[in-house]
């Protein structure tokens, strides 16, 4: 009783989270099944050599692939829009198969210096001890991605908005500056997801994910992803994570497939909790600026609208004030202690509202200079805006923005 049906064409993103992946197994499952198996066997020693030689498609050993994964990752193309997909086991993980698959020593390449931290330790230190070379320039000014473009430079990486500023980058600029210079440009999409952002629409040739942030939606499972041209995930990637082993958990990959079934009206929902939040915060007294890409006070307002779908996204930060750091910290910390419902945490992209002190956790190990030329000050808060009822939420920041020593 499988479903041999095939879905018909121009259906909304909404629909496909609900209706892409493979088709059900014999017994017609309608929630897809759970391929928990290290291993598959074989109809005969013949058809096993075809599918070890890859002339024939047929799952042999879950490293290299694995129906649940398979069904995670035609899922997660169809919404981003790229032919293909494949998952890693993390984010991170994600990040590592792309730079192992397209870098090589004397390669140069040019990421963003407000990128994820881990992200900018896997260029800045680790590949660097392999002879590939990163520059990092402005979230926001082209013109120094463009100064910084090489003959060898393979790839440039950017990532918006960005943690915890909220900074948005031009994608489809600097999709033309890497073509323009034989290049790559990929984009962790991570914060946006699809349900707001598709970069390969502005020309982006790779989208990166962690699966454990928005597409599970709800802090279960680590997860991670590429999205892009076939050529480059099934020739490219596909052997590194064979060879590598960085693939993703046909059980994470379950959560988060099924996650995705409701990715566009949480997204939807998370965002209009975090845009009232952001403008509820602008009237707040004991507030030096509000960092929130659906404000009107955003520096890259109007490029945020066009690129997100008219969506800020679900992260706000925000400055409390204090005259010096240490009476800024303070002050974080008061608002941060005195909430009850919001969870004091480092993750985003739950269900669940998340409060953060960038300065002291995400930022902490960074020198105080370091940490004020990126902007971090000690008075920043950075909100992961959850499905909680909204007066709720904000009744919990009341609590300590009502009674700041200013
Ligand atoms: C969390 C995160 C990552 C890394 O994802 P993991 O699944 O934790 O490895 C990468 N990029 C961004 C923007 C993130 O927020």
């Amino acid at each position: 009783m499988t479903d041999e049906r095939t879905l018909p064409p121009g259906l909304h993103r909404d629909t496909l989270a609900l209706r892409t992946g493979l088709a059900p197994s014999q017994h017609g499952e309608h929630s897809e099944a759970l391929f928990l198996t290290s291993g598959f066997v074989q109809p005969d020693a013949e058809t096993s050599a075809r599918r070890f030689a890859g002339t024939e498609q047929g799952f042999t050993y879950s490293r290299t692939s694995n129906p649940t994964v398979a069904s995670f990752e035609q899922r997660l193309a169809a919404l981003e829009g790229t032919e293909a997909a494949i998952g890693a086991s993390t984010g991170m993980g994600a990040i590592l198969m792309m730079c192992m698959g397209l870098l090589k020593a004397g390669d140069h390449v040019i990421c963003s210096r407000s990128v994820f931290g881990s992200t900018l330790n896997l260029f800045g230190k680790e590949f660097a001890k392999f002879g590939v070379e990163t520059t990092f320039v402005s979230q926001t000014d082209v013109a120094e991605w463009r100064a910084a473009m090489k003959p060898n430079t393979k790839l440039l990486f950017a990532e918006t908005p960005t943690n915890p500023l909220t900074e948005v980058c031009d994608i489809q600029a600097l999709a033309d500056l890497a073509h323009g210079g034989g290049a790559l440009l990929a984009v962790d999409n991570c914060f946006c997801t699809p349900a707001l952002q598709r970069p390969v629409e502005l020309g982006a040739d790779l989208i990166i994910h962690s699966g454990t942030k928005y597409l599970d939606g709800q802090g279960r499972v680590m997860a991670g992803a590429i999205c892009g041209p076939s050529k480059l995930i099934v020739d490219v990637f596909g052997p590194v994570v064979r060879t590598a082993g960085m693939a993703l958990s046909p059980f994470n990959a379950w959560v988060v497939l099924k996650g995705m079934e409701t990715l566009g009206i949480r997204m939807k929902a998370q965002c209009a909790n975090a845009l009232a939040v952001a403008q509820w915060l602008e009237q707040q007294p004991g507030i030096a600026r509000v960092y929130y890409p659906g404000l009107v006070s955003h520096g890259q307002h109007e490029l945020a609208m066009r690129q997100q779908s008219g969506q800020g996204g679900a992260v706000v930060s925000f400055d409390v004030v204090g005259d010096t750091p240490e009476a800024a910290r303070a002050n974080a910390f008061h608002v941060i202690n005195s909430t009850r419902v919001v969870s004091i945490a480092t993750n985003l992209g739950d269900t669940k509202t998340i409060i953060t002190h960038p300065g002291t956790t995400s930022h902490g190990r960074l020198t105080e200079v370091q940490r004020q030329a990126a902007g971090i000050s000690q008075g920043l808060i950075r909100l992961a805006v959850g499905l909680e009822y909204i007066d709720d939420i904000t009744a919990d920041l009341s609590r300590g923005l009502g009674t700041l020593n200013t």
